[in-house]
């Protein structure tokens, strides 16, 4: 894991951002930017609203007020309804959050006025600290991105990310306590993480925490995403290019091929499947 400094403080005015995420209406990130660092990461466009001049993955802002600005925000005469994704640009259980429990204060308003249905999408084992509010918040669902069980490829590509093992047992934990747990297999590696073997691994440790439902993504071809992907395939994965140049020009044909593999695996360890 990184051994980034604590974050920078600051303030927010809205809590609450409306998000079009399908599914959600508003979205939830208690701090800008995000030290997991994943190589792959499609949030790294926030560089540019952050004022952070810094690369992606070496800066955090915590916004220290937000727990008091989203309790007024669900207080108001009009409270918020729907859908609510907690991390969707940056990891709401970073090491960060260890320390400033932005996210855990947040929880708690949620909590005391739970008009909206909460999401949480994380890589980090610290979500199990909040075990007892999630237990509070009527339909609070809990995914964990796994992108590879194999611990060397999972510190190349999130070097700051807790290892997979660790977000296994941390979903094992949350399903024994009776919370809905999904794993988004975000984004599937071409020529890495899409193999056979690496997939049927992936599916075996899931069956094993007791996941059953799985969200597969085909990787996204954004240019600064593939820029920085081509860069680590080539030092480290050179014989898997080829896989990430056809998922970038053809990325319908390899999600095709892609989704027949994980239907026949996802199905022979009991998981429902759905690939975007
Ligand atoms: S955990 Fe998510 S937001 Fe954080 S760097 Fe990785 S992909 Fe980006």
């Amino acid at each position: 894991m990184s051994d980034m400094p604590l974050a920078k403080e600051i303030t927010c005015k809205s809590a609450l951002t409306k998000t079009g995420i399908p599914g959600f209406q508003y979205c939830l990130n208690p701090y800008v930017g995000c030290a997991h660092n994943c190589i792959y990461c499609y949030a790294s466009f926030m560089c540019r609203f952050s004022g952070h001049k810094e690369p992606w993955g070496t800066f955090v802002d915590a916004k220290v007020n937000i727990a008091r600005v989203l309790e007024k925000q669900l207080n108001a005469r009009r409270a918020p309804e729907g859908k609510l994704i907690i991390g969707s640009v940056t990891d709401a259980y970073q090491q960060a959050e260890a320390y400033y429990g932005l996210t855990r204060s947040c929880l708690e308003a949620l909590v005391r006025r739970p008009s909206l249905e909460v999401e949480i999408l994380t890589k980090s084992a610290l979500v199990v600290r909040d075990i007892s509010l999630l237990a509070k918040l009527p339909g609070c669902t809990v995914g964990f991105t796994i992108t590879t069980v194999d611990e060397k490829t999972a510190r190349v590509f999130e070097p700051g990310a807790p290892p997979p093992g660790l977000r296994l047992a941390a979903a094992r934990q949350l399903v024994e306590a009776g919370i809905p747990v999904w794993v988004f297999i975000a984004p599937v590696l071409p020529g890495v993480g899409d193999g056979e073997d690496a997939l049927s691994a992936l599916f075996r440790e899931l069956k094993r925490a007791g996941v059953k439902e799985v969200l597969a993504d085909t990787l996204n071809p954004y240019p600064a995403v593939i820029q920085r992907l081509k860069k680590v395939y080539r030092e480290k994965y050179p014989a898997a290019l080829m896989d990430l140049d056809l998922c970038s020009s053809d990325r319908g044909l390899y999600r095709g091929s892609l989704r027949k593999k994980l239907k026949t695996i996802s199905s022979r360890y009991g998981c429902s499947l759905s690939v975007i």
